[in-house]
């Protein structure tokens, strides 16, 4: 028989690596907003395994495009051509407007390949010296784990002991435009952004700030690359958090809800002015593009767009934003977010974990980030009454007057 949840998280703590620290629930099912432990105890799930799962736990129509496609073809490589893969390429390049997508796994192989297309632009069309292409990133970003990526990083326990860093990654405040402008220097190739933190603790930057980034960029033919993996496919309540903005960068990275929460599939989107420096042999990856990841995330796409789940997010984050920001808590500092993706961020003396453990308690499920920050993130499909219960139980635990 299987262990009991006690035993489970034993048997984890003797045979895995320690490289996370899970908050002590063992989860057994899922559906919809909801998730069961081992014991049987349920919960509501205002995480989304940050954010990847918006369609909700085993939606149907997801999981029968799996079933349907896993039994006819799932993984071939891309050695040579699917039925699948040009249907979701198309439907990208359409969705966002870019002529072409390149679809990985990971965000981070995403980021990656963003990172590796806007160096190889920058010699080959921006005419950097080799080797020389600069990449600006912000302060407080989080963009994935790689090297590379982690060398990009302000987080001192991201990089401590993990150096040394590729040369050329540098990086400026976030919400700061002018900081921007006179960073970019002649080798500068891109500037990487989310349009909001995510895992820096849901940071929104003052209005207009991407805007005059595109601007400067423009201005300095630096590309505009926008990290959308944990914004993007309306967890804002834009298609693209950057669409709020009303801009449109030279390249956008997609990640997390793109595979249904059932599948690592993620994708860089760019016109052929970037993209085509790539030839074959370039840059891929194994499982990228297979048949079962394409069927996948078209079928994520379509459901996004056919259940209205973009204007959904702006409806009910407005409400849910509303009734936190209402809420007359000693424990809570400010609450920001858009869409379906929120902050709460508590009073230094409060521990973000600690409440954490609590509201676990209380039946819902979230996440800390930075000590002092609760990201609350329900997957899109969540109900009105759903996020109402959230919020009384919130309420109760954050003690509100
Ligand atoms: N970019 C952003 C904005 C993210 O939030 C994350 C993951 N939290 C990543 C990239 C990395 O994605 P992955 O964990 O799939 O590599």
């Amino acid at each position: 028989a299987l262990p009991d949840g006690t035993g489970l998280m034993t048997l984890e703590h003797s045979h895995g690596a320690r490289n996370y620290a899970p908050l002590p629930v063992v989860l057994r099912g899922g559906e919809g907003c909801w998730l069961w432990d081992s014991a049987g105890h349920r919960y509501l799930d205002m995480m989304s395994a940050y954010s990847a799962v918006s369609l909700g736990h085993g939606h149907p129509r997801l999981v029968a495009a799996l079933e349907r496609q896993v039994r006819r073809l799932a993984v071939t490589s891309r050695a040579y051509y699917n039925e699948r893969l040009p249907l979701l390429l198309e439907r990208l390049c359409q969705l966002f407007g870019y002529e072409r997508a390149l679809p990985v796994n990971t965000g981070l192989e995403a980021v990656e390949t963003a990172l590796k297309a806007a160096r190889k632009w920058a010699y080959q069309v921006k005419g950097v010296a080799p080797e020389r292409a600069e990449i600006i990133a912000c302060d407080g970003n989080f963009h994935g784990r790689s090297i590379t990526i982690v060398g990009l990083s302000s987080e001192a326990q991201y990089r401590e002991g993990f150096g040394p860093f590729p040369p050329g990654l540098r990086r400026v405040p976030y919400g700061d435009a002018a900081a921007l402008e006179a960073a970019i220097g002649p080798d500068t190739a891109a500037f990487l952004v989310e349009p909001i933190q995510g895992e820096g603790g849901v940071v929104l930057p003052p209005a207009g700030y991407l805007e005059a980034c595109a601007e400067i960029c423009k201005r300095h033919h630096v590309l505009l690359i926008c990290d959308e993996v944990q914004t993007g496919l309306g967890r804002t309540g834009a298609w693209l958090a950057c669409q709020h903005e009303g801009v449109r960068p030279d390249g956008v990275i997609l990640g997390k809800a793109l595979g249904g929460g059932l599948l690592p599939v993620s994708a860089f989107l760019a016109d052929r002015a970037v993209m085509d420096v790539f030839r074959p042999g370039d840059h891929g990856s194994t499982f990228g593009g297979n048949s079962l990841a394409a069927t996948v995330a078209l079928e994520a796409l379509n459901v996004i767009e056919e259940e209205g789940l973009v204007e959904r997010s702006a409806r009910l984050g407005r409400h849910f934003l509303a009734g936190l920001q209402a809420l007359d808590s000693p424990a809570i500092r400010q609450v920001r977010g858009r869409g379906l993706f929120i902050g709460v961020e508590l009073v230094p003396e409060i521990d973000a974990r600690t409440l954490c453990l609590r509201l676990l308690e209380a039946g819902i499920l979230t996440k800390d980030t930075h000590q002092t920050v609760i990201r609350l993130a329900p997957p899109l499909v969540i109900t009105e009454a759903q996020l109402d219960w959230a919020l009384a139980r919130i309420a109760r635990v954050l003690g509100s007057r």
